[in-house]
């Protein structure tokens, strides 16, 4: 059966629309199937990690991002008083972007109409089966039920999708145990002594923008009420009496939702022509901003390699290097989710109030620490993700995220690196100031590599003796030579080149 479009994403949430952006950047002919009628007006996520807004650098949308939101230099850790510091992080980009996730969705989906991408609302996938050619979707929709046929299709219709089901993917972990409430309100008391009692009782409050105030806490009385269980109005100003000795004055409630700790990981990322990505792949309790996050950074790791697959040219195991390199994020973003989960109960829980308090305060002490904080900082900004080198003898830089250096000492015209990625194609960049030979075999790869002609280029620490560097589309360094002769790094770099952007046109 002819294919009707390269792949189907199942859901146009925030993981989907950027995926459906990356294939389609790459010339992949994409369809979004979204079971709402409409765009999601309420917004869980208010986060995008610095590792994000590099992301949005590299694909030239970072104008569209900056004024929507405000940065913050940091985020919490377990709600530990001593925040994470991203500013002390080497990166352009060492903020947080506070930004609703209704407008990350919006940017990204009128991104994804540019470039072409089909966005069906209103569309539930009921089915999907694959055999050795390709995919077929069952859509119930608003002319009735039919079939898409697709080569591949990519489940990012979160963590109750059909997709993981339907590709046989388990999705072991642990079932909800605890609950949280948030509520968006048109008014409450922002004097000081209720922003002090708030904190005092664990509550944390953010501003929103309209003058809307989110509050998000979790009541020792109320936390193992099952998150399917809808929240009143009455039960969130009781909760907030109990825990801050008032109800801070809440009114006009916008939004009131409860949320639970479930936390799963998918067995694997692909199965065959299926494969999953954000919160179809992993799901966690919302503890320091990171779900969305690794949905974006998922969909930035697997579209120019599904896109390679679908245009041929993929190198065998390419892939499947998306499951290799993304699930370990999953794991390790399950687990510091967990561990925070853990923190807060502990307190809430009588038996243990005392000694959680003093773990919190050693934990705390600690974070104070410049060493521990930057840790920490590096993982939950994503700013410290190394995908693991594949090749023996790879450069340290291997796997790292390419610094975005400006091309040029003299001339500010001449960009950073990751202008050379808005394309979404690979960057070879010869650093010898030679420009000779080296510059001219990756045009053999056609399009698919960007080659400029360096002239110059700011100095930076890791880039030291480094003559060579071949940056992934997604923005990661594919191949790093520091080898003085000329003749060796030729034979390295054809290898590299056909390892990672297949064989030459
Ligand atoms: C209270 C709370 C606060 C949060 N705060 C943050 C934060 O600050 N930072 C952060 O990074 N993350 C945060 N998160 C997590 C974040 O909201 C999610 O990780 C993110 O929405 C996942 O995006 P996604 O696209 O993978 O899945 P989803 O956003 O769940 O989107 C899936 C889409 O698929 C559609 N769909 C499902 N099934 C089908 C089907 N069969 N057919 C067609 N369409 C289908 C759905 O309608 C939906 O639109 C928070 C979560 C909560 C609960």
């Amino acid at each position: 059966m002819a294919a009707d479009v390269d792949v189907i994403v199942v859901g146009a949430g925030p993981t989907g629309l950027m995926l459906g952006c990356e294939l389609a950047l790459a010339g992949v002919r994409t369809r979004v199937l979204e079971r709402r009628e409409k765009p999601q007006r309420d917004s869980r996520a208010l986060s995008l990690h610095p590792r994000s807004v590099e992301l949005m650098d590299q694909r030239g949308l970072l104008d569209r991002f900056l004024p929507l939101g405000r940065t913050v230099p940091g985020w919490h850790f377990a709600q530990l008083p001593t925040q994470l510091d991203f500013s002390v992080l080497d990166s352009r980009h060492n903020y947080t972007l506070f930004l609703a996730q209704a407008h990350t969705e919006a940017l990204l989906a009128e991104r994804a109409h540019e470039l072409g991408v089909e966005i069906l609302r209103g569309r539930e996938v009921t089915g999907l089966s694959q055999d050795a050619d390709g995919v077929t979707a069952e859509v119930r929709g608003p002319a009735g039920a039919g079939t898409v046929r697709a080569r591949y299709a990519v489940g990012c219709d979160g963590g109750r999708g059909v997709v993981r089901g339907a590709a046989g993917i388990g999705f072991p972990g642990a079932d909800e145990t605890l609950t949280g409430v948030l509520g968006d309100f048109a008014a409450m008391d922002t004097g000081p002594a209720a922003l002090a009692a708030a904190r005092e009782g664990g509550v944390l409050v953010a501003p929103l923008e309209g003058g809307v105030t989110r509050l998000v806490f979790l009541d020792p009385e109320r936390m193992r009420v099952p998150a399917a269980e809808p929240v009143t109005l009455e039960e969130f100003r009781t909760s907030l009496t109990r825990l801050c000795g008032s109800d801070l004055g809440v009114a006009g409630p916008r939004w009131l939702s409860r949320f639970g700790n479930a936390t799963r990981l998918a067995e694997s990322y692909r199965a065959g022509r299926l494969l999953l990505a954000g919160d179809a792949a992993h799901i966690h309790f919302p503890a320091a901003g990171q779900g969305l996050n690794t949905g974006l950074q998922d969909a930035m790791n697997l579209g120019w390699k599904l896109a390679a697959e679908v245009h041929g040219w993929a190198p065998a195991g390419l892939l499947d290097s998306y499951d290799a390199e993304r699930r370990p994020v999953g794991r390790a973003v399950t687990e510091n989710t967990e561990v925070q989960t853990l923190l807060a109960e502990l307190v809430l829980t009588e038996t243990y109030r005392r000694p959680a308090a003093a773990l919190r305060s050693l934990l705390d002490g600690l974070l104070r620490m410049e060493e521990v904080n930057r840790r920490l900082a590096a993982q939950v900004s994503a700013l410290g993700t190394v995908y693991p080198a594949t090749a023996p003898g790879a450069d340290p830089l291997v796997g790292a995220r390419m610094p975005d250096i400006a091309l040029s000492e003299a001339d500010s015209t001449a960009g950073r690196v990751y202008d050379l990625l808005h394309e979404g194609r690979f960057a070879h960049l010869d650093l010898t100031g030679e420009a000779d030979a080296a510059s001219t075999v990756p045009a053999r790869w056609g399009r698919r590599v960007t080659a400029p002609a360096l002239t110059g280029y700011d100095t930076h620490a890791d880039l030291e003796g480094v003559r060579e560097i071949l940056v992934r589309p997604d923005g990661h360094v594919a191949w790093a030579t520091r080898h003085p002769h000329p003749r060796t790094r030729d034979e390295e770099r054809r290898a590299a080149l056909t390892a990672w952007a297949g064989d030459p046109v």
